[in-house]
């Protein structure tokens, strides 16, 4: 295999992270994987494992080795009695929910984008929503590791038990992740519900919305007062083949008035504010039964930057009513709906849910307005409120930030050392999070 150069650079979906590697691999075997993580490791160089570049943080960047699974795809077997699969590392979501659904299998859960790589899902403890359900890299029963001296790993929770906490959520930290073994269920069909109600009556009905159904997510527009609920429960009722003339009309009108609040932004707060409003009270209440594969992900033609945190799920309430006041402080104007949703806890080391069931709130921002002040009022508010920052998301949180919110990161910190000792998988952002030394 020739590692490709990349004359023009790469940039993350958001267009907010921007490097020009030395070097692109696109391997398509373990074997390709691991003679290019031995080569970069040989000749004291940087390697820097990439999914589908959807991260707002900085996790990809390097001016060194990029390396791509994006041409290693695709169901490598699969245990029919135990409904597992193991999939190669670079599958996007997309595809991965195709192949399952050829053989009458789903994911329990999705995020709301399938158009990134199961890796980097995992890699960031990227998740779904549904208090009865834990993130992406907790539906992982085994994984294949190419470690920094090109060896092969495999763990689970019954093989290098530890290795396997650690590595699920890693951030391509620890070794490149090659291949993920997936626990799935029935293939099942949701029937997605989109309803618009007070933030006031969703706050006071929070606990029984999300006991009443599978999956709930709030879409928040803070200055309007309005939230749409969005929830979903398993039915029988034959799929919709395709988007109804009304859905296909409510997502136009949406992606029309996103646009014009986008342009409306720059000019004036104020017209900002009044073209939220006027989309809130828009929003119109609808009912359609999906495939699961269809079901969880949302359409985002809009470019934006994004903060996200996970908190105590306990607090939810508390936690919203408090953010409603900082943003009315806040001279910025928040005119892209904020997401809520729900994840079970679980026990991988750097999960952002590790021991706590938690409430993540996601806050989108145009990345040419000025966000900075509203990201940091907010930062300050989830901070106070025991946060651990969405790895993916746009967040400058260092080591020391870092060690009161997970208890096992030291731990992990340890076994990075151990596992990459000349730091093959650093770079500047990832040796900021684990208190390590560039060279
Ligand atoms: C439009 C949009 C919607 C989103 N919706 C959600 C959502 O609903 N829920 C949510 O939680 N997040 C969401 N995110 C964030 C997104 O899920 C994460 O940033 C995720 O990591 C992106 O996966 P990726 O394939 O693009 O990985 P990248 O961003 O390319 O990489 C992320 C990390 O994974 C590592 N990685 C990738 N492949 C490997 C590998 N083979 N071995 C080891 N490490 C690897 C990389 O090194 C990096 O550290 C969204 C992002 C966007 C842009």
């Amino acid at each position: 295999m020739k590692p490709l150069s990349r004359p023009q650079g790469w940039s993350n979906w958001s267009g907010t992270v921007r490097c020009e590697p030395n070097w692109c691999s696109e391997p398509v075997s373990l074997e390709e994987i691991q003679a290019e993580v031995l080569r970069a490791a040989e000749e004291g160089e940087r390697l820097r494992v990439i999914g589908s570049g959807c991260s707002f943080a900085p996790l990809c960047w390097t001016d060194d080795n990029q390396m791509s699974l994006r041409r290693f795809t695709g169901i490598e077997s699969a245990d029919v009695q135990r409904s597992r699969v193991w999939v190669r590392a670079g599958t996007t979501l997309r595809h991965l929910n195709e192949l399952l659904a050829e053989r009458e299998l789903a994911l329990e859960n999705g995020p709301s984008t399938d158009a990134p790589t199961i890796a980097g899902l995992i890699a960031t403890g990227s998740h779904g929503s549904g208090t009865a359900f834990g993130n992406l890299a907790s539906m992982v029963t085994g994984l294949r590791l190419v470690l920094a001296d090109g060896s092969v790993r495999v763990c689970s929770r019954e093989q290098q038990p530890e290795l396997f906490d650690a590595a699920r959520v890693s951030l391509g930290a620890l070794g490149v992740v090659t291949h993920i073994e997936l626990q799935c269920i029935d293939h099942y069909r949701l029937k997605v519900t989109s309803r618009r109600a007070s933030f006031g009556e969703t706050l006071a009905r929070l606990t029984e919305l999300r006991r009443e159904h599978r999956n709930l997510e709030l879409h928040w527009f803070p200055y309007a007062g309005v939230v749409r609920q969005r929830y979903a429960d398993e039915s029988r009722e034959a799929p919709q083949p395709a988007l109804s003339v009304a859905t296909v009309r409510g997502l136009a009108y949406e992606q029309i008035m996103l646009r014009g609040m986008r342009t409306l932004a720059r000019r004036s707060t104020q017209a900002a504010e009044y073209a939220g409003k006027l989309l809130a009270a828009r929003l119109p209440t609808e009912s359609c039964v999906l495939d699961a594969e269809r079901a969880y992900a949302l359409p985002r033609r809009t470019r934006v930057q994004q903060l996200e945190y996970a908190l105590p799920l306990e607090r939810a309430a508390d936690i919203l009513r408090q953010l409603e006041r900082v943003i009315r402080a806040l001279d910025f104007r928040v005119h892209i709906p904020i997401e809520i949703r729900f994840v079970r806890g679980d026990d991988a080391w750097l999960s952002p849910q590790y021991r706590r069931d938690s409430v993540c709130i996601a806050l989108p921002a145009y990345g040419d307005r000025p966000y900075a002040a509203y990201f940091a009022a907010v930062t300050e508010l989830f901070d106070r409120s025991e946060g651990r920052p969405h790895w993916g998301s746009a967040h400058d949180k260092t080591i020391s930030d870092l060690r009161p919110l997970y208890p096992r990161l030291d731990d992990f910190c340890a076994l990075r050392r151990q596992l990459d000792p000349h730091g093959l998988f650093l770079n500047p952002h990832i040796a900021r999070l684990f208190g390590a030394n560039l060279r």
